[in-house]
């Protein structure tokens, strides 16, 4: 049990990825060498949370990880970027999610993602993290636990007039209608508006029809993030969409970009919450800019003092 405050409050997924380049991809029942292996921490959510704590948030992660070295390793992990664990629970029967990725020596990859512990995460935990929902400023979710959890996670903090980002990723189409009425932030990328809106999204003029979609199914506002282009935000109170451009810079890696964005909106919306929403995406699309120009995920990922003193 913990009295403090939170800033950010991420409830969601863990995954541990495990990388090995290889020169091509195996066939089945096939045994090649690799020349290259690493391990790296990801998770939708884990990832939003440890960009908010890079920028300056007090975080803390509501997840489940397995009772194995995976979930001991990410739960130092979290002390190492000063997110408080007291809610990362240890699951005996599961093991800790888990992506296991091969790259051959073209780019393409084969993925195997097992959700593990993180399908674990069930109202218990919630309740125990309610007491720090109540007081936290901001809740995020996405959908890499289950989905009722996230919902359910969104309500308690919507009931008790806590602000909500929730990041409908992975998307699929029928989402619960009640995920929109418990949004502040509607936060997805092209490819989510796509699925959810069952229109093409591949611009800014495209977004601009989704987003005007997406705000009428009940959330407060929606923002979709174009990659180089930046993103498009969409209030209730506003009559059109607003393109938020970025200055494009080469990509090195993409992978996590989106969760820098929303990791660095969720710290904008706790540290300067009289900014307008326009003005947090033009910043966070900065943070985002960053991480896109480095290799992995987390590690790609910038903390305060790598930044322009501008963003602060
Ligand atoms: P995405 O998930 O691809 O939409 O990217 C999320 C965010 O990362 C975008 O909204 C941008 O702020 C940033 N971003 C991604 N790619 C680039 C890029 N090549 N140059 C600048 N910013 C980028």
């Amino acid at each position: 049990m913990t009295e403090e405050a939170f800033d950010v409050m991420v409830v969601g997924s863990c995954m541990t990825v495990l990388v090995s380049q290889a020169p091509r991809l195996p066939k089945a029942g096939e045994t090649i060498h690799g020349h290259k292996f690493f391990i790296g921490f990801g998770g939708k959510g884990a990832n939003q949370c440890i960009q908010a704590a890079r920028l300056g948030a007090k975080t803390a992660m509501v997840c489940k990880v397995g009772k194995d070295f995976f979930g001991d390793n990410y739960i130092q992990n979290f002390k190492d970027n000063s997110v408080y664990t007291g809610f990362v629970e240890q699951a005996s029967n599961a093991a800790t999610g888990a992506a296991s990725i091969i790259v051959n020596d073209a780019g393409e990859n084969a993925i195997v993602i097992v959700a593990g512990a993180n399908m674990l995460l069930c109202s218990e935990d919630l309740q125990k993290a309610l007491p720090a929902i109540k007081r936290t400023k901001v809740l995020v979710c996405q959908l890499e636990i289950s989905p009722q959890m996230s919902l359910m996670a969104l309500r308690m903090a919507k009931e008790n007039n806590v602000k909500t980002i929730f990041n409908p990723a992975p998307a699929f189409p029928d989402i619960d209608p009640d995920f929109f009425k418990v949004s502040d932030v509607f936060c997805c990328n092209e490819t989510e508006a796509e699925l959810l809106t069952g229109s093409s999204v591949t611009n800014v003029e495209e977004a601009h029809g989704a987003a005007q979609e997406l705000l009428k199914r009940g959330c407060t506002s929606v923002v979709i993030t174009l990659g180089p282009q930046g993103c498009v935000v969409h209030q209730a109170q506003q009559s059109a969409p607003k393109h938020v451009p970025t200055a494009a810079v080469p990509a090195v890696d993409t992978t996590g970009a989106g969760d820098s964005f929303i990791g660095a909106l969720a710290f904008y919306m706790t540290h300067y919450p009289t900014l307008p929403l326009e003005e947090m995406a033009q910043r966070a699309n900065q943070v985002a800019a960053v991480s896109v120009q480095a290799i992995g995920t987390q590690t790609s990922f910038p903390f305060k003092q790598d930044l322009p003193a501008a963003l602060f």
